[in-house]
C-alpha cells in the first residue's frame, strides 16, 4: 500500500464517500454490513464474482450446510439469499464483478480504494473479507491464447449483444458453459461446444437440452481438447480441436467462449503492505485488526491463535470488528451494546415496529466498557 496524497488527482470519475470498503461479498463480507449498520456505519461492499455468496454461492450453492446457529439445515445459496435479506435495512450497495486492486492511505487518515473496473472509494476504514482470495477464470493454456484474450477469447460474458450473428467455439462441461450454450445459439450464427469428457457437471436437464439441439442440427458438440488456436494474419480465426476419436477437427470461429472454471488467487491482497503467513492476513482477536490501523479483515483470510474456518467463526469476527470499527471513525466516543429486541434505535435501524411490550419489559441497552452513547 503506498501512501500517496495525491492519489485522487489521478481520478476522471466521482468518488464515492462511506465509512466503510468491503472488499469480499461472501456470507462474512455480508453479515460485516449488517454488524456496521447496527452501530450506524454505512458500507460498500466489492467482490470481483458476478453474484454474491463467496464460496457458498460459488462451489456449493446447492449443498446443505449444518452448523450455522438456529439453523438446522440450509443450502449454500438459502444462507446468501437469508443474508441478503437480512442487510436490505442498510441499503449497502455491492459492486460486482470487479476486484479491488489499490489501496492508499490519505493524509487525513482515511483510504482511497480502487477497483479494477475504475470504481473510487474514500473510506474511513477497510474490512478485507477476501475468503481465500478473488476468484480467477481459469485461462486456456495453449500458446497464443493470451493474445486474444478479451478480443477474440472470453473468460465471461459482459455483453450478449456483442456475440450475436457469430460463429461461437463454446468450451467447457460445466453450468455456465451449457447455460450459454443454450442461451447463445438463439442470436448467434453458429455454436459448437468443446468438452474434453463424456460426463458433464452441469445439470442433467441442460445437457439434455444441449443434445436435443445437436439432435435438431442447431448446434454442434466435440469431445476433445483445444490442441492449438487457428490465426490468419494476426485474426482469431478458430481452434483446432483433438478429438477423443483421436481426429483433430478445425473448428472456424469469431469467438472463443473459455468456462472452465474458477480457482481462489490472493491477487491485488498481498500487495497492500499486510502482514500475511501462508496468504493469510494477520489480526488480533480483540478488533480484527490488520499490522495497518484502519484495516480490519474478517473471516477465511485472517489469521490468529486458534483460528477455524466456518462461516460462524466469521459471523462473531464481524461482530467484534464493526464495534472496533466504530471506535476507530469515531475515537472517544463511547458505544453500547444494545439488544435488536429491545432497543428503540435497533427497531429504527433496521425499520422494524418496536414491539411496545417487551421494548418495556427489558432495559434496552447494557453498558460495555463503561460506556455510554449508540
Ligand atoms: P468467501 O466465501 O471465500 O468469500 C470471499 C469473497 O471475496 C469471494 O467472493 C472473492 O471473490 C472475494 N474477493 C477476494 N479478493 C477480492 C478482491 N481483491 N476484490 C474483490 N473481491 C475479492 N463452512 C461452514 O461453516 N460450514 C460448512 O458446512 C461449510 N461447508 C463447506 C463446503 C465446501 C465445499 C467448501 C469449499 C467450504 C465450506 N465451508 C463451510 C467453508 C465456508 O464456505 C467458508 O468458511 C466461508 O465461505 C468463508 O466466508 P468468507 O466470506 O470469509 O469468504
Amino acid at each position: 500500500m503506498s501512501r500517496d496524497p495525491h492519489a485522487l488527482s489521478l481520478i476522471d470519475g466521482p468518488v464515492i464517500e462511506t465509512d466503510v470498503v468491503i472488499v469480499g461479498a461472501g456470507p462474512v463480507g455480508l453479515f460485516q454490513v449488517f454488524e456496521l449498520g447496527l452501530l450506524g456505519l454505512s458500507a460498500h461492499v466489492v467482490d470481483s464474482l458476478s453474484a454474491a455468496g463467496g464460496q457458498c454461492i460459488e462451489l456449493y450453492p446447492d449443498k446443505p450446510i449444518y452448523d450455522i446457529p438456529a439453523i438446522p439445515v440450509c443450502t449454500g445459496k438459502e444462507l446468501t439469499d437469508n443474508l441478503l435479506a437480512q442487510i436490505r435495512p442498510f441499503n449497502a450497495q455491492l459492486h460486482l464483478g470487479q476486484e479491488v486492486t489499490e489501496v492508499h492511505a490519505r493524509e487525513d487518515g482515511r483510504f482511497h480504494v480502487a477497483t479494477s473496473r475504475g470504481t473510487h472509494f474514500r473510506a474511513g476504514a477497510i474490512v478485507i473479507a477476501g475468503g481465500v482470495g478473488s476468484f480467477q477464470p481459469r485461462r486456456l493454456s495453449v500458446p497464443g491464447a493470451e493474445r486474444f484474450e478479451n478480443r477474440s477469447i472470453h473468460y465471461r460474458v459482459r455483453d450478449v449483444k456483442a456475440f450475436a450473428d457469430q460463429e461461437l467455439l463454446i468450451l467447457g462441461g460445466g453450468d455456465s458453459a451449457l447455460d450459454w450454450t443454450l442461451q447463445l445459439v438463439e442470436s448467434a450464427r453458429s455454436v459448437v461446444l468443446v468438452h474434453r469428457r463424456p460426463e458433464f457437471k452441469a445439470a442433467p436437464a441442460s445437457v439434455a437440452k444441449m443434445f436435443q439441439l445437436r439432435d435438431e442440427g442447431r448446434l454442434d458438440y466435440l469431445e476433445g481438447t483445444v490442441q492449438e488456436i487457428v490465426e490468419t494474419d494476426g485474426q482469431f480465426k478458430g481452434a483446432a480441436i483433438r478429438c477423443s476419436d483421436g481426429v483433430t477437427r478445425r473448428v472456424s470461429a469469431d469467438q472463443a467462449l473459455v468456462f472452465f472454471g474458477l480457482h481462489p488467487k490472493l491477487g491485488p491482497i498481498a500487495e497492500w503492505g499486510l502482514e500475511l503467513h501462508r496468504k493469510n492476513i494477520k489480526v488480533d482477536t480483540e478488533k480484527f485488526q490488520t499490522n495497518i490501523p484502519g484495516i480490519f479483515a474478517v473471516g477465511d483470510i485472517n489469521e490468529y491463535p486458534g483460528k477455524k474456518k466456518l462461516i460462524l467463526s466469521g459471523f462473531h469476527e464481524a461482530a467484534l470488528a464493526a464495534f472496533a470499527i466504530r471506535a476507530h471513525l469515531k475515537p472517544g466516543e463511547k458505544v453500547h451494546l444494545q439488544y435488536t429486541t429491545t432497543s428503540p434505535l435497533m427497531h429504527k435501524r433496521l425499520g422494524v415496529q418496536a414491539p411496545a411490550e417487551s421494548a418495556e419489559a427489558e432495559p434496552a441497552r447494557r453498558s460495555v466498557a463503561g460506556g455510554s452513547v449508540s
